[in-house]
């Protein structure tokens, strides 16, 4: 075969080979913790399961290979992907991050990276410039999201690689919103590539997991060191459920978008919307960027309603197909209300500031029928309208 093969069939087959003693087409889930050896002190591919197991063995290569990247390292969490990334750094190094990423990211480098430490300086990543401005000599890491959470604002990765590389600083970027069906970072620059593979790439809101990727052999020793080191693995089970989830992430992103987009046109024309947040649309601040940097504008979408919380509230009861929950991601629906669920740890007046009002909702939208979907949001808008 000549040509590169593409995502829909790297998702499928990336890294799984038929099973060699049986025959057995999808991988099977290898859950003993310990491996026969030939030999004292030479064990074939595997010793102990934390340190390696033929079933996360998979999916780590399938994730790389989604990522165009050369080396993958499975997680018991997003977080623990996170921590693990924060153990290459030393005592006085300094972490540059954007000021609109994962509460639970901001939280680990806020208030436990600074117990090994590690410094960390937020900053709007939607100006590559002002990015640049805050990288120190001291800085090692690079951190951002795009598009991020609940905001959907963009950072133009390949700008702030140009300016990181410069520098000689890592560049992270946690792709978990957009999945690699989406975007790849790596191939904008980026040198690591972080997700929650909890969210889109499992896809069935069953798994919490997480996933490093990088095409940096150097990076890679390290992390395959502190994967084990400091042991923060998934189990074979969740790994067999990732790498099942996976194998339709490409057709599932493309109905979330096609899904999403749709909504998103309809909530613009509604008269109890004041604002809609989706990369996909043109009144998008970023839309020409993520243009030309993602393949889709994704399955979340951002609103916000006139009437502030009390609206938001009516709305987010009345919802029947779209669940009232946290987390995003998977083939089912969602709601929820960052200033009262997600984002709530932060003060209101800091909240406010960067763009987190009363009003706003985040929809995680699902697989469900457009149609019904419609329907739903439609009926639960009129609902938010109606005086109490
Ligand atoms: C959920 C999430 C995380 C954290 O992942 P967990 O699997 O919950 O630990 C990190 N980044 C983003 C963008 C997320 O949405």
């Amino acid at each position: 075969m000549s040509s590169q093969p593409l995502l829909e069939t790297l998702a499928i087959h990336a890294g799984q080979e038929p099973d060699p003693v049986h025959g057995a087409v999808m991988p099977p889930i290898t859950l003993s913790t310990t491996f026969a050896q030939p030999e004292p002190g030479k064990p074939l591919r595997f010793d102990y399961s934390r340190s390696g197991n033929p079933t996360r063995a998979v999916l780590e290569a399938c994730l790389a290979a989604l990522e165009r990247a050369s080396f993958g390292f499975a997680f018991a969490s997003g977080c623990a992907a996170a921590t693990t990334l924060l153990h290459t750094l030393r005592p006085g190094d300094h972490v540059v991050c954007g000021d609109d990423v994962y509460g639970g990211t901001y939280r680990l480098l806020q208030h436990a990276a600074t117990a090994l430490g590690i410094r960390t300086t937020t900053v709007d990543a939607t100006d590559p410039a002002a990015f640049a401005a805050a990288l120190r000599p001291e800085t090692k890491l690079a951190w951002i999201e795009s598009p991020t959470n609940p905001l959907l604002k963009l950072a133009d990765v390949a700008a702030i690689a140009r300016y990181t590389a410069e520098r000689g600083v890592r560049l992270v970027v946690d792709n978990t919103f957009a999945s690699p069906a989406l975007q790849n970072p790596i191939e904008l620059g980026a040198d690591v590539v972080l997700h929650s593979t909890t969210k889109y790439i499992n896809g069935h809101s069953d798994v919490v997991g997480g996933a490093l990727v990088t095409r940096d052999p150097q990076l890679a020793e390290r992390l395959r060191f502190l994967q084990n080191a400091l042991g923060a693995v998934p189990s074979p089970f969740d790994c067999y459920l990732v790498l099942r989830g996976v194998k339709t992430l490409p057709v599932r992103m493309q109905r979330h978008v096609e899904t999403a987009s749709e909504l998103a046109r309809r909530l613009e024309e509604h008269p109890a919307v004041e604002r809609v947040l989706y990369p996909g649309l043109r009144s998008h601040p970023q839309h020409e960027l993520a243009r030309t940097q993602m393949r889709g504008g994704g399955g979340i979408i951002s609103i916000v309603l006139r009437g502030g919380e009390p609206a938001a509230r009516r709305f987010l009861t009345s919802l029947r197909w779209f669940a009232l929950a946290e987390s995003l991601g998977g083939v089912e629906s969602l709601a929820e209300h960052p200033a009262l669920m997600t984002h709530a740890s932060i003060p209101k007046d800091k909240r406010e500031a960067i763009g987190i009002g009363d009003g706003l909702v985040r929809l995680s939208v699902g697989l469900e029928h457009v149609h019904d979907l419609w329907a739903d949001l439609e009926q639960a808008l009129s609902k938010a309208r109606a005086e109490t």
